[in-house]
């Protein structure tokens, strides 16, 4: 079985809206890089097309109905859009999920220290990552930092061309020999991933001027004290911008495609179907990359607790009905896969990877160890996934996370199925997933879209 190359199958009109939705991407990527700016873009977004806060409807006693469209967020960092067709309980929901954390470096709770003179910020790596790739290379500051007064203070420090970025030190290769003989995995150390922040010390301070010095600055600038970082949520991303990649400018290289690139298109289809038969859902997840534990992942009650105020506005909430609309639903878990990679070909087996530009890429289970962990999909789902597809002629194929036992992951697909609904995994294929910049190619981040849209309209 081959797959096609979506690339081959565009007319004018296809590379067109293609290159509308990749630019529109890009620019979704420079101005969510973390979890909390990404909710803050879809709720605006959600705004704009019409949607209103549950929490309003829920405190006027407002009521709801087919056609309304509502979004909750929790925290700031998870956000549920609905959208209400015909028959919420009977047809249950079409559901997207997609996460919007990234791996990234977040600063511990006490991190301003000083040596010799230079002045660093600890940090705790966040999310399954190889630590080598994360120094010298430009990073910027992003989260907020809250007072105990319930101030937020928000933070973006290294993303404008007139502002200072971070940086963590590697050992100089001349004196490296020994860092050089050890296992990636141990040849740069969580602890040592430590950003430095200043060298000046401050004018008349005998001891640690430095770090008195970053602190002063924090100060003015910010009104930030050193105790603030006890109630701070910062996360040191690579600073820069996303952008297109190759002579024929096909790819795209960002922080973050994981799992944005699948929460992207995931979006527009949900605000370009406004008038579903089903009831559509997306859903945008925060902590997937830690296990989806936590009161923002997928894994707490938010989203079901969101659906009973909804039932009860529509009228018909009872706990059978709940448990109709959810096991009535069908859901795709939209994350990223690992893109067949010339350059590692033996972690793959080819004819089960998927590659760059062929496609939406459905894996039916992900987990490791003969699938241990993983939502493994059913046949009749995956039959009735490929008619909504072949119908809407969305190029797409099969995927594998790398051949059996090279290693394996989960993602978000596992919760959703607890609730016996159909669940599938379906995104877009990385090369370098959950690497500082990672990348994708143009044609699968299209046929997500149009797979995704397709989905909310036929299933
Ligand atoms: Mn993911
Ligand atoms: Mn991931």
């Amino acid at each position: 079985m081959t797959h096609k190359n979506a690339w081959n199958t565009y007319s004018a009109e296809d590379l067109k809206k293609l290159e509308k939705l990749s630019a529109d991407y890009i620019a979704f990527l420079n101005s969510g890089k973390t979890e909390r700016e990404c909710a803050e873009i879809i709720v605006a977004m959600a705004k704009e097309h019409g949607y209103k806060d549950l929490a309003g409807v829920i405190a006027k006693g407002e009521s709801l109905a087919k056609g309304d469209k509502v979004y909750a967020v929790n925290m700031d960092k998870m956000v549920m859009l609905l959208n209400i067709g015909d028959d919420i309980i009977g047809d249950g929901m079409n559901i997207i999920g997609s996460h919007i954390d990234s791996p990234r470096l977040d600063i511990k709770q006490n991190p301003l220290y000083e040596s010799e003179d230079l002045a660093f910020l600890d940090t705790h790596y966040y999310g399954g990552l190889k630590k080598y790739q994360y120094v010298t290379i430009p990073l910027a500051l992003h989260g907020v930092v809250v007072k105990p007064d319930g101030t937020k203070i928000k933070i973006s420090i290294g993303e404008k061309d007139d502002e200072p970025v971070f940086i963590i030190s590697d050992l100089l290769v001349h004196l490296a020999g020994e860092q050089m003989k050890k296992p990636l995995a141990e040849a740069v150390t969580g602890e040592n991933l430590d950003i430095l922040v200043g060298c000046k010390p401050l004018k008349g301070k005998e001891k640690e001027a430095v770090r008195a010095a970053v602190l002063k600055t924090l100060k003015d600038e910010y009104g930030i004290e050193e105790e603030d970082f006890v109630s701070a949520e910062l996360e040191a991303v690579p600073a820069g911008k996303a952008r297109e990649a190759g002579f024929d400018r096909s790819l795209i290289v960002g922080y973050g495609h994981d799992d944005r690139s699948c929460a992207f298109p995931a979006l527009m289809a949900l605000m370009e179907v406004s008038d579903p038969k089903t009831t559509s859902c997306g859903l945008f997840v925060d902590k997937e990359e830690i296990g989806s534990f936590g009161a923002t992942s997928m894994g707490s009650r938010f989203f079901e607790y969101m659906l009973r105020e909804v039932l009860d506005r529509l009228g018909v909430y009872s706990e059978l009905n709940l448990g109709r609309c959810l096991r009535n639903s069908r859901m795709l878990s939209s994350d990223v896969s690992s893109a067949y990679d010339p350059l590692y070909s033996d972690r793959f087996d080819k004819k089960n990877a998927s590659v760059l530009g062929h496609g939406l890429a459905i894996h039916k289970f992900t987990g490791a160890r003969g699938k241990h962990g993983a939502n493994d999909a059913n046949a009749e789902y995956l039959g009735q996934i490929r008619q909504i597809l072949d119908k809407h002629g969305v190029v797409y194929q099969t995927s594998e996370l790398g051949k059996i036992d090279a290693g394996g992951g989960g993602t978000i697909a596992k919760v959703l199925a607890q609730y016996g609904m159909q669940v599938v995994d379906c995104g877009v294929a990385l090369l370098s997933m959950h690497a500082p910049w990672e990348t994708l190619c143009k044609a699968d981040l299209y046929e997500a879209m149009k797979g995704y849209r397709a989905f909310l309209i036929e299933a």
